[in-house]
């Protein structure tokens, strides 16, 4: 992959080193009467690619909603770069450097991938920029570089996904929040999604990952935690998590 500068939010430069980025508390989001979440505590270091991973309905899209501001919280509190964000609106959450890659690689299909990256841009006013960080986002995906004209709708998932992930970066946020990346794509696909997560976090990006690939996210992730039913049943770091100790975390020992 070819070598970038590093895009880095200035919130992430300003971050006092012993400060996690993220910081959330006792975080609780419901669908009416239905509590999806219940009351998780996670940490995200800076630098680092954390993961959430879990069964179907274990809660870990709410819990990036909740995070991203899309969707309310019933208690807790979410901390970030230092800044209590839990009742702030998402578009300023964007603005403090957390960006949001949604499940199922949601693209604006009838535009551009150009149109796309410059839509991601959107909430830093620095227009000056722009075009240095399109190049860098064919830098890093260069399938990307020689579609910059085709319409969004008629690329590939995989590159779907990339579009999704660079639109994402546009933004320069501090956290990355990616949803299931790997969704659907082909084993190849797969492979190159995950190894730009880590060249993205080479260059100095924090990552919060929903992956329901509790193996893949092993191997990538720094810090692991494992929901079940809307509760946080195991955390530990992705190197010395034993994928058979995984597995019955996610089934519950009532299963
Ligand atoms: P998956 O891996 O299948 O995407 P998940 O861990 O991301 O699952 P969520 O999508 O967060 O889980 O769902 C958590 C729970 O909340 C599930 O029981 C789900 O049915 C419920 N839920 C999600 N969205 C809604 C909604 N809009 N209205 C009502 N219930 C919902």
């Amino acid at each position: 992959m070819n070598p970038i500068a590093p895009i880095v939010h200035p919130t992430a430069l300003t971050l006092h080193p012993t400060e996690p980025l993220l910081q959330v508390a006792g975080l609780a989001v419901s669908y009416g009467r239905i509590r999806a979440v219940d009351g998780i505590d996670l940490t995200v270091e800076p630098g680092r690619i954390v993961s959430l991973v879990g069964s179907n309905g274990a809660g870990k899209t709410t819990t990036l909603m909740a995070l991203s501001g899309l969707l309310p919280l019933a208690a807790g509190r979410i901390r970030f770069a230092g800044e209590d964000i839990t009742t702030l609106a998402p578009e300023l959450r964007v603005a403090r450097g957390i960006a949001h890659v949604p499940e199922r690689r949601r693209v604006f299909a009838g535009m551009s991938v150009r149109e796309n990256l410059v839509l991601g841009a959107y909430s830093r006013g620095d227009a000056v920029d722009i075009a240095s960080d399109l190049e860098r986002m064919v830098a890093l995906f260069p399938r990307l570089g020689e579609r910059m004209a085709q319409l969004a709708g008629t690329l590939s998932g995989g590159e779907q996904q990339m579009l999704a992930i660079a639109r994402g970066l546009m933004s320069r946020p501090a956290l990355l929040i990616m949803d299931e990346p790997t969704m659907g794509l082909a084993p190849q696909m797969i492979d190159l999604i995950l190894d730009t997560v880590l060249e993205i976090r080479k260059q100095g990006m924090t990552v919060l990952l929903v992956e329901q690939n509790a193996v893949e996210a092993m191997r990538l992730s720094d810090h692991v935690y494992i929901m079940r039913l809307g509760r946080i049943v195991h955390e530990d770091s992705g190197a010395t998590i034993d994928p058979e100790r995984v597995k019955s975390f996610y089934l519950g020992a009532d299963s």
